[in-house]
């Protein structure tokens, strides 16, 4: 934002197709031409796209280093760097939370997107205390596959009942109204039990 000023926490928030990765790439741009020192990071369970890029669905991309836990993140963090940005931060462990605000403590302006909730409508991972602990929050909204409405929600249509389900093909965007929770078909839950490790 236009009155950032030292270390602070943005955060933007949405469903999937809501625009959040376009709109953490157009911020850290700006950055970028302002001479900021920037340095970007994603989890590295997200390997739809490249790996070492933030790569928005309109192909705008930013250099990222995928990074396992908020332990490795902070350990990465150069000296100097004034701006970091985190994408999919809702992958990430509860440690990402102390994480940003040691970061914003430090002076550094931190600019996360993720999903805010899961297909069954439930907060997603650390996102509940990042969004509390943020000075400023973006609501991203997608449009409605069915009224065209403004949609919330990322609406499983296919592809079992893990919480980690990667594929864009599996999910609509849909409004309050237009969700429905979604249910496995016993063929899916199947294919979905093949893929659990079992304990040796
Ligand atoms: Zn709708």
């Amino acid at each position: 934002m236009d009155s950032y000023r030292g270390g602070w926490i943005e955060i933007i928030a949405g469903g999937m197709f809501s625009g959040k990765s376009e709109e953490l790439i157009r911020r850290l741009r700006r950055s970028v031409i302002a001479r900021q020192r920037v340095q970007v990071f994603k989890p590295l369970l997200d390997d739809r796209f490249a790996t070492h890029e933030v790569v928005s669905r309109d192909e705008r991309r930013l250099k990222a280093l995928a990074v396992a836990t908020s332990a490795e993140l902070l350990g990465s963090v150069e000296i100097g760097v004034q701006v970091v940005g985190i994408d999919e931060i809702q992958f990430f462990d509860a440690g990402i939370v102390d994480v940003c605000m040691q970061l914003a403590d430090a002076g550094i302006r931190v600019i996360a997107a993720g999903l805010d909730q899961d297909y069954m409508r439930r907060p997603f991972g650390p996102m509940p205390a990042l969004l509390a602990v943020a000075e400023e929050v973006s609501k991203m909204h997608a449009i409605c596959v069915r009224c065209r409405g403004a949609a919330h929600y990322s609406q499983r249509v296919s592809g079992g009942n893990t919480q980690v389900e990667v594929g864009d093909s599996s999910y609509e965007a849909r409004c309050r109204p237009c969700f429905e929770a979604y249910k496995a078909s016993q063929e899916e839950e199947a294919a979905v039990q093949l893929t659990i490790p079992q304990p040796v």
